[in-house]
């Protein structure tokens, strides 16, 4: 596309949230990455917090972390996990972020005596959001968080009416989810709500190009046509997208519904033949029922919804498609064992599971009872596998095993001499605060002869991070008395990235997060030797 313009598709929703417009912009994406064009993704949020790093998990789901260290919103796990490249802080915006940015500009004396003001100052800052990211793309596909009405979108969408007009519609294109209800009672989909969404689009001077409708039922042709008539568009440009047994099978969807040559046509480019080989080889196996179940406990803090550990739980499909096998997994409340001293209750649960994972966390509820369960795995040759917290309490659970019973973390006491898991002395003030975690991508060299090596097949990796604490160096020499060993560094500190058992046939824990750069047709080696020994385990 030498010298044509970058193309913008921006996808909001109407009627209510949790319609999967990240999805469906991740699919958007997919599909012109299948047709070789360079892509990129952003994703805008209407909250005042200036990144997702202070967010609760508990309501917001996973903070996602990018290479370069940004703590953003879960959909940029699914945008990267769908368009296999890694993303950057540019391709999230957070309103925070942007509000502080013109502030700062305000009192740095860049406005020069205007009057600062939402229209044009904020909603301009955030059009460089765009113009930022999309730089030496082709098209650039932005999500609008929340839903079209709320008070707090609006700079965001009259930020996308007004960027419309200054690049040139011809070089916008603008897709917007609705919700299309079936009721149950009358047996029969209701248009009501999406009129209704796209009549608030209109009245804020949005005019939608592509419509999606989404709904638990096929729409039917006569609510299709509904659909046109009072949205102003014609047939080819309503997009059904009924709930999908898996979301990877969304791009597939889109491009067998005839919407492309639509939207290729209304952004004035050529389309090009897409490579979906890969990714459908990949469905045909998400689809099969495999002869073997594999049962993962995964030890937990955050049981409200399984968003907490959306990118965890995706690499363990990822990896259970890929050793075919079907995957069973529990949440369990790590903390209901925090005071529970009867070890043959950790016996009985986990007399159900082939293996164990200890996922990534804050806070001191819950750790006692990772630490026994990490314990329960190392003593009892049970497969194990830990990301970063996972990793810490794997440690503590090592040297209270071999009879260094005051072993404990900065978390749990931060008074203690026997913090086998301390904090780096830059972050002892920094404890709550914003962006100052060890983030992002680090090197690790991995030590020949170790388990990590054999899943790596390499010696020097990249990884990406997301914590305070760290292994304390002064306990590392005990290691392999605890019957444990640190079999990857950084390079550059010297500071524990992996740790594994000795004599085990699966204990591997990891500082950094591998979910993060797992993906659904290239899971992460970590999780696929972790359900491979799942599998022996079961022999
Ligand atoms: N709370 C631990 C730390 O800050 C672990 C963090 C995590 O699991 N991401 O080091």
């Amino acid at each position: 596309m030498a010298n044509q313009p970058v193309k913008y598709i921006f996808v909001t929703g109407g009627v209510m949230s949790g319609l999967g417009k990240g999805i469906t912009a991740a699919s958007l994406a997919k599909l012109f990455k299948s047709r070789n064009f360079k892509v990129n993704l952003q994703k805008c949020d209407p909250y005042l917090n200036v990144d997702a790093g202070t967010l609760n998990p508990k309501e917001h789901g996973e903070c996602f972390v990018t290479k370069d260290g940004a703590e953003t919103d879960l959909d940029l796990g699914h945008y990267e996990r769908f368009i296999d490249q890694e993303l950057t802080q540019s391709s999230s915006v957070m309103a925070g972020r942007v509000i502080l940015k013109v502030i700062q500009d305000e009192r740095a004396g860049k406005y020069e005596g205007d009057d600062v003001q939402i229209i044009p100052h904020l909603t301009r800052a955030i059009q460089e959001y765009f113009l930022e990211a999309s730089r030496g793309f082709e098209i650039q596909i932005i999500e609008i968080g929340g839903t079209v009405g709320d008070y707090e979108s609006l700079s965001f969408l009259e930020s996308i009416r007004e960027f419309g007009f200054k690049v040139g519609r011809e070089n916008c294109l603008y897709v917007h989810l609705v919700h299309v209800p079936f009721l149950n009672t009358s047996q029969e989909l209701k248009t009501k709500p999406a009129q209704n969404s796209v009549r608030e689009l209109r009245s804020i001077g949005i005019f939608p190009d592509v419509l999606v409708a989404r709904s638990d039922h096929q729409i039917t042709q006569p609510i299709k046509d509904k659909l046109a008539l009072f949205s102003g568009l014609k047939l080819d440009s309503i997009l059904s997208l009924p709930d999908a047994k898996s979301i990877y099978e969304v791009p597939i969807t889109i491009e067998e519904s005839g919407i492309m040559p639509v939207i290729f046509q209304k952004l004035q480019i050529k389309n090009k033949k897409s490579d979906l080989d890969d990714w459908k080889k990949m469905l045909t196996k998400i689809n099969k029922k495999f002869d073997q179940t594999v049962k993962v406990a995964i030890f937990a803090k955050y049981l409200d919804n399984n968003d907490t550990y959306i990118s965890v739980l995706e690499a363990l499909k990822a990896a259970a498609w890929y050793n075919q096998v079907n995957l069973s997994f529990q949440m369990i409340d790590a903390s209901k064992y925090d005071q529970d001293a009867n070890s043959n209750n950790l016996k009985k649960l986990f007399n159900n599971f082939d293996g164990i994972i200890v996922p990534g966390g804050f806070g001191v509820r819950g750790l006692e009872g990772k630490i026994k369960a990490a314990r329960y795995a190392l003593e009892n040759n049970v497969p194990y596998l830990g990301l970063c917290l996972g990793m810490q309490m794997a440690v503590i659970a090592a040297a209270r095993n071999a009879g260094l019973d005051q072993a404990t973390s900065f978390e749990l006491n931060d008074q203690s001499k026997y913090q086998v898991i301390s904090t780096m002395n830059d972050q002892l003030d920094k404890m709550m605060t914003g962006g100052t975690m060890r983030l992002g991508d680090y090197n690790c060299h991995v030590l020949d002869q170790t388990l990590a090596k054999k899943l790596y097949r390499q010696s020097d990796i990249i990884e990406r991070h997301r914590h305070r604490g760290e292994c304390n160096q002064v306990f590392v020499n005990e290691y392999e008395k605890w019957g444990i060993k640190a079999s990857g560094f950084n390079l550059d500190s010297n500071l524990v990235e992996i740790i594994e058992g000795i004599n085990h046939p699966f204990f591997l824990a990891s500082q950094f997060h591998p979910e993060l750069k797992s993906r659904p047709n290239r899971p992460h080696p970590f999780f696929v030797g972790f359900i491979k020994s799942l599998i022996n385990n079961k022999k």
